[in-house]
C-alpha cells in the first residue's frame, strides 16, 4: 500500500460541493451507526445493504457514488467491530462505544465515481451527482508511474489550509537493504525522545515547546472573542492552522528519525506503550510528545516491513527497574535518574531500560514469538504492526492487528532478513 497526496485546486463552488459530499458521507456513517444501535444482530453486510435504503429515502444520499456510500458504512462498521473486539478481549477501562460523527473531514471513493485525466494525470473528475466536477491536482508525485488499476481508493480531505486528494495504491513496496550489523533497543523518556542501549539520547524536538506556547496564546485569543462573530471564526482558523503546522512538524520529525533508525539497524526493540497507558497529564508539550512517539513507532513498523528489518514491540514490564547486568529489581522513583545496583552496575536510568528492552527483544525475535504473544494477550493489549502507510491506516481501517499477527510477522521477517538472531 502506498498513499500519494495532492493538494486540490478548484473553484469555490466545487469546494462547496466537496463539503456537501463530505457531509453526506458523514450522514451515511451516522445513519449506519443508528441502524446498528436500533436493530439486533446487524452485521457488516446489513450495513452495506442499508446504504441502498438510504439512497432511496434521501435524495442527497443518492447523489453520492454508491461505493462511496459503502465505504462510509465500512467506516461505521470498523468502529463497531473495534468496540466488539475490545469487549471480547475484556480490555480494562472504557471499551470505546462508537460515537456519532460531528466533524467529518474526509470522504472516500473506491474504484468508481472518479476519473483521472488520462493524458497528464494531474486532474481528476468526480463523476457522481455531487457536481464536484474536474479539479486540478497539485503535487510532485507522478501518478503516471503506477497503473490506474492499482488505485484502490481515492480520498478527499478537508484541512485547515485547504482540500487534499489522496490516492491509495496497492503497490507492494519492498526494498532490499544490506544488513547494517547493528541492533538497537529504544526507551522512550520524558526528558529525551528516546535513549538507546549505548546511552545515546535523541532530544525532544524544539517545536514542542515553541508550539505549545503558540497554541496556548492562540487558544486564549480565541476564547476572548465574541461568540458567533467573524473575529471568532478567524481566530479559530488561526488556531487550526497552528495545530496543522505542529502536526506536520511532528510527522516530519517522526519520519526522518524512523528512517535513520531503520537504515542503521537490523533489529529494533521498543516498549509497546499505548497512549492511554501513559499517565494522563495536562502538559500540552507532553501530549504532543506522546503523539510524536506514537507516530514514530508506526513509521518504524512500516519502514521495517518495507526494508525487511525486524521490529519488536514488547510489553512494558520492569524494564526500568530491572538491572540490565544481573537481573535484580532495583526500585526507583521517576525522579531517580541513575541506576545503581549492588552488583556494581552504574548506568543512566534510561540506558539501563534500553539495554533490558534490547535483551528481551532479541530473545523474542529469535523464537516463534509465543512468549510475546502470551504476554500480550495477558495484557489485553495489541501491537500495531502496520500493513500499509501509517498516515492513512489508523482511522480508515481501524482494525488493529493482534498479537498473534505480530508474532507471525516477526518470524516471517526473520526468514527473509539477512540476519537471524
Ligand atoms: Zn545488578
Amino acid at each position: 500500500m502506498l498513499v500519494l497526496e495532492f493538494k486540490v485546486r478548484a473553484k469555490k463552488h466545487q469546494y462547496t460541493a466537496i463539503d456537501e459530499a463530505i457531509r453526506t458521507a458523514q450522514f451515511v456513517q451516522n445513519k449506519c451507526l443508528r441502524f446498528w444501535m436500533d436493530n439486533e444482530k446487524v452485521n457488516k453486510y446489513d450495513l452495506n445493504k442499508y446504504c441502498r435504503v438510504l439512497a432511496h429515502d434521501f435524495d442527497f444520499a443518492n447523489k453520492l457514488n454508491s461505493q462511496a456510500r459503502q465505504s462510509s458504512a465500512e467506516r461505521s462498521w470498523s468502529a463497531i467491530s473495534r468496540f466488539y473486539d475490545n469487549c471480547k478481549r475484556k480490555i480494562p477501562g472504557k471499551k470505546g462505544f462508537p460515537k456519532f460523527k460531528k466533524n467529518c473531514r474526509s470522504l472516500e471513493y473506491k474504484t468508481t465515481g472518479w476519473k483521472l485525466d488520462l493524458t497528464t494525470r494531474k486532474a481528476i473528475t468526480f463523476t457522481d451527482k455531487n457536481n464536484i466536477g474536474k479539479v486540478r491536482l497539485v503535487g510532485t508525485y507522478d501518478l503516471n508511474f503506477y497503473p490506474i488499476e492499482s488505485i484502490k481508493r481515492v480520498r478527499l480531505i478537508r484541512r485547515a489550509d485547504g482540500y487534499y486528494c489522496q490516492f491509495i495504491l496497492s503497490v507492494d513496496v519492498k526494498i532490499d537493504t544490506e544488513p547494517a550489523n547493528s541492533v538497537i533497543g529504544l526507551d522512550v523518556g520524558l526528558k529525551s525522545f528516546y535513549t538507546d542501549q549505548n546511552g545515546q539520547k535523541i532530544d525532544n524536538p524544539r517545536f514542542l515547546r515553541k508550539g505549545e506556547k503558540k497554541l496556548k496564546r492562540l487558544q486564549r485569543r480565541l476564547s476572548r472573542k465574541k461568540k458567533g462573530s467573524s473575529n471568532k471564526r478567524k481566530a479559530r482558523q488561526r488556531l487550526a492552522k497552528a495545530h496543522l503546522k505542529i502536526s506536520r512538524q511532528r510527522k516530519d520529525f517522526a519520519v526522518k528519525l524512523a528512517r535513520c533508525v531503520i537504515y542503521s539497524n537490523d533489529v529494533i526493540a521498543y516498549e509497546d506503550l499505548r497512549i492511554k497507558n501513559l499517565v494522563k497529564n495536562h502538559c500540552l508539550a507532553k501530549s504532543i510528545n506522546d503523539a510524536a512517539w506514537y507516530q514514530f513507532r508506526e513509521w518504524i513498523e512500516y519502514l521495517g516491513k518495507k526494508h525487511g528489518k525486524i521490529t519488536v514491540a514488547l510489553p512494558p514490564h520492569y524494564t526500568s527497574q530491572k538491572c540490565s547486568n544481573c537481573g535484580e529489581i532495583v526500585k526507583k522513583s521517576l525522579s531517580t535518574r541513575t541506576h545503581i545496583c549492588a552488583c556494581g552496575c552504574h548506568l543512566d536510568r534510561d540506558e539501563n531500560a534500553a539495554r533490558n528492552i534490547l535483551k528481551i527483544g532479541l530473545s523474542t525475535a529469535g523464537h516463534s514469538g509465543t512468549r510475546l504473544q502470551d504476554s500480550l494477550n495477558a495484557l489485553g493489549e495489541d501491537t500495531a504492526t502496520l500493513k500499509c502507510d501509517p498516515t492513512a491506516v489508523s482511522r480508515r481501517i481501524g482494525k488493529r492487528t493482534s498479537g498473534a499477527v505480530l508474532s507471525k510477522q516477526v518470524t516471517s521477517v526473520n526468514k527473509e532478513s539477512p540476519i537471524t538472531a
